[in-house]
């Protein structure tokens, strides 16, 4: 039966990290895989996760199935971090979920079975296995524009427009921070504009909260979503946890629903650990009992925070530095949206042509949209690549 098999799309950037390792040349740049890097170019196991991952092993005493719904402590310490102090918890539940990529997919087949027929709306562009997904599993998507290219801003006017045609019931994904691929985000006029919006049209946000932390800050970066989610009876996080404690092959997210009642709360977390036994019985243990020790512990949550807050002004440096560097080699103005972006993601806004110059001739790997990774770069980088990029885009 297997013949029968169809060789599946490469994965645009599984193929490029093959490229890259396959490099030879010294001085060659990762801008591809959306991974955090330190100054050495390592993709370090956070301090507070080293210690709670020491401390769960010597304390550990059995192996046995915990609840179809995640464990109660992970869940306990999640659902505030998502969603904060203005939304009564008893209308919050939660799935404990492999990774953000299972919280979602979770999400979108509670969504399913909630809402048959709703439409599916992600950003153009997005992080492309939104649509993979949701292609995979049937269901209809739109989309709404989201980036202007010519401003490195959110286009919010041609947002709004497209959303006009959403119907009562519709789900609309939304970055809940530090976009991928833009690195553009929504402020809090515009979240409380689609807040309204949603309000009076009756859609469904579903926030997708990879990088909670590496914009701004916690707070700052739950602002704008957390401000929606106080303001409607239902909405819906998909929580990853692979950025921002450096957990990625370890897999810890969360599916949450904020739902209208208490009640309707109880029915979407039967819900969810019904689905969770469909899938997989139960999510990963050993990474989310590593977030529940980091946050069940005050002074492993500072630490946590301070690290977080050293990544995240990594990037913000790296940014203002890049910018810097490119105004100086382009005589222009052209990139000074990457200071302003927030994230570990900027398009630079070069053509396919572009971006396969800078690969071939100078060993800069990014991904064909002109998509950067800016936690990629070592500060010593910076140079080097403006001038490669000047070069590229000279006429
Ligand atoms: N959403 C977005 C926007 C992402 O960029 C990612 C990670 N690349 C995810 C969700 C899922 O991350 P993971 O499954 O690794 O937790």
């Amino acid at each position: 039966m297997f013949e029968a098999l169809k060789p599946q799309p490469a994965d645009k950037i599984i193929a490029l990290i093959a490229a890259y390792a396959a490099d030879p040349r010294e001085g060659k740049i990762d801008l591809g895989v959306g991974v955090y890097r330190d100054d050495s170019g390592t993709t370090p196991i956070m301090r507070a996760v080293r210690a709670a991952e020491t401390a769960n092993l010597q304390a550990e005493t059995t192996k046995t199935y915990n609840r179809l719904i995640g464990d109660a402590a992970y869940l306990a310490a999640v659902k505030p971090l998502a969603v904060g102090d203005t939304v009564d918890l008893a209308r919050v539940t939660a799935s404990q979920a492999p990774g953000g990529t299972g919280a979602l997919h979770c999400l979108f087949e509670l969504c399913k079975l909630a809402r048959p027929g709703a439409r599916y709306w992600i950003s153009d562009p997005s992080w492309p296995n939104h649509e993979a997904i949701l292609r995979h599993m049937g269901l209809p998507i739109a989309k709404y524009p989201y980036y202007d290219e010519a401003t490195g801003a959110v286009d919010f006017d041609a947002m709004m427009a497209a959303l006009d045609d959403v119907q009562e019931g519709d789900i609309v994904i939304l970055h809940g921070c530090c976009h991928n691929p833009t690195g553009a985000n929504l402020d809090l006029t515009q979240w409380a504009a689609l807040t309204t919006h949603a309000a009076l049209r009756g859609w469904v946000p579903l926030i997708d909260l990879a990088y909670l932390g590496l914009g701004d800050g916690l707070e700052e970066d739950a602002a704008g979503y957390r401000s929606m989610v106080s303001r409607l009876p239902e909405s819906m996080i998909g929580l990853s946890f692979s950025k921002n404690f450096g957990l990625y092959r370890d897999r810890a997210g969360a599916a949450i629903v904020v739902a209208e009642t208490p009640e309707d709360a109880g029915m979407a977390e039967g819900a969810l650990a019904a689905i969770n036994r469909l899938n997989y019985s139960f999510a990963p243990h050993h990474s989310a009992a590593i977030v529940a020790t980091v946050l069940g512990d005050a002074d492993l949550t500072a630490d946590w925070q301070a690290e977080l807050k050293d990544m995240r002004e990594r990037v913000t440096g790296l940014r203002v530095a890049l910018a810097e560097a490119l105004k100086r080699e382009t005589n222009s103005d052209r990139f000074n949206f990457i200071a302003e972006h927030r994230g570990m993601f900027s398009r630079l806004g070069l053509t396919p042509a572009e971006v396969e110059t800078l690969r071939a001739e100078h060993g800069i790997y990014m991904v064909g949209d002109s998509r950067m990774n800016i936690a990629g770069f070592h500060p010593d980088d910076i140079d080097r690549f403006a001038k490669a990029v000047a070069k590229t885009i000279r006429p």
